[in-house]
């Protein structure tokens, strides 16, 4: 039992080319992801419009169904380009190049109509010590292409009406034969000229010529999650370059550096520390005051505590970043020797060593 894309798409079975391509603008706009819609029901739309928009395609359909048109079936690849879904495992043939297109027309992950993307952006955001163990928000500036604010990026001056693109008449595609190890394999591409829309404005913006984007400052804040690591990267999706009409911006990649601090360092979720602390303390015991992330914490010191002995105060170290509760503060007793001392100071120690201690 396949899909039925006539239903999808919301037309007759009877209904002319013109009418399926206007259904499938109304509801792929209504339903964008990147205007909230659910990704899943946008992409069912593409994967109706692929067919139902191809003579041929429609064709076959209607004589044996969606199977050979669905996933891993006969071509027909599914709308690509779009992340849909958060977290989910993306295939980027993008990355492949023009294998990426072929292997995307075979095994129905896209290659054609896919929207063109811009490039990501990467960005090292540096963080004090304690900024990474508590999180903290950062802004960060960025120069980059961004939909131009005269057209919001349709390339349009006010007022125009779209015109049928010459170059692909009207169909957002056009053919390309590519040679490969497979044989020659024919494949729809975007057309570069309207950028798979089919048509372009009449009088193109003047902010932006027509292209659609504008080089602007921009100031992003960016919410680092308390726990992160050095070198962690967080992606933040649509914040890349911008691409141009039709296009969708590519991703703002955040890879997180992190200051060293003079009192602590970190071993995963643990911080360590050294505490320097008068031989008489460690040999009678008694209370200090040692450094934390969380303020000065009063410490215990037991009689005879050895230099190089470790006391753990518990949750005291970074909060996990995926679970709840916090690594633990280790600090390590070290003997404190006093550069100056003074002629009672001396004698009192030389008493000391007279007893052999
Ligand atoms: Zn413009
Ligand atoms: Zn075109």
């Amino acid at each position: 039992m396949g899909k039925d894309y006539y239903s999808i798409l919301g037309v007759q079975k009877t209904a002319s080319a013109d009418e399926i391509k206007k259904a499938y603008r109304r509801l792929a706009h209504e339903h964008h992801p990147d205007k909230g819609g659910d990704g899943q029901k946008f992409k069912d739309i593409n994967d109706a419009y692929q067919v139902l928009g191809d003579s041929n395609k429609r064709a076959q359909y209607d004589r044996f169904g969606s199977a050979a048109f669905e996933q891993g079936g006969m071509g027909a690849g599914g709308f690509s380009g779009s992340p849909f879904g958060a977290g989910g495992f993306n295939v980027n043939f993008e990355d492949f190049g023009d294998l990426g297109d072929i292997l995307g027309g075979m095994f129905g992950f896209g290659g054609k109509h896919r929207q063109k993307r811009g490039q990501d952006i990467q960005v090292d955001v540096t963080l004090d010590f304690k900024e990474a163990v508590f999180g903290a928000d950062k802004i960060v500036k960025l120069y980059k292409h961004d939909a131009c604010s005269e057209c919001a990026g349709s390339g349009a001056a006010k007022g125009s009406k779209n015109i049928s693109c010459k170059n692909c008449g009207g169909r957002g595609f056009v053919n390309r034969v590519q040679k490969s190890f497979f044989g020659a394999i024919q494949q729809q591409v975007i057309c570069e000229e309207c950028m798979g829309k089919g048509e372009k404005p009449e009088q193109p913006c003047n902010t932006c010529k027509g292209f659609g984007i504008m080089k602007i400052m921009k100031e992003i804040k960016v919410n680092i999650p308390a726990g992160i690591s050095e070198n962690e990267a967080m992606r933040m999706a649509g914040e890349g370059e911008h691409p141009g009409v039709g296009g969708q911006p590519g991703d703002l990649i955040i890879r997180i550096r992190i200051k060293r601090d003079p009192n602590f360092t970190r071993e995963g979720n643990d911080i360590l520390s050294i505490v320097h602390i008068p031989y008489s303390l460690m040999a009678l015991g008694g209370k200090i005051q040692v450094d934390t992330v969380d303020g000065p914490v009063e410490l215990k010191v037991p009689e005879a505590t050895q230099a190089g002995t470790v006391f753990k105060l518990r949750g005291k170290g970074v909060p996990y970043m995926r679970s709840s509760g916090r690594g633990d503060h280790l600090i390590t007793i070290e003997a404190k020797v006093e550069k100056k001392l003074s002629r009672e100071q001396k004698q009192a120690l030389e008493r000391l060593r007279e007893q052999g201690l």
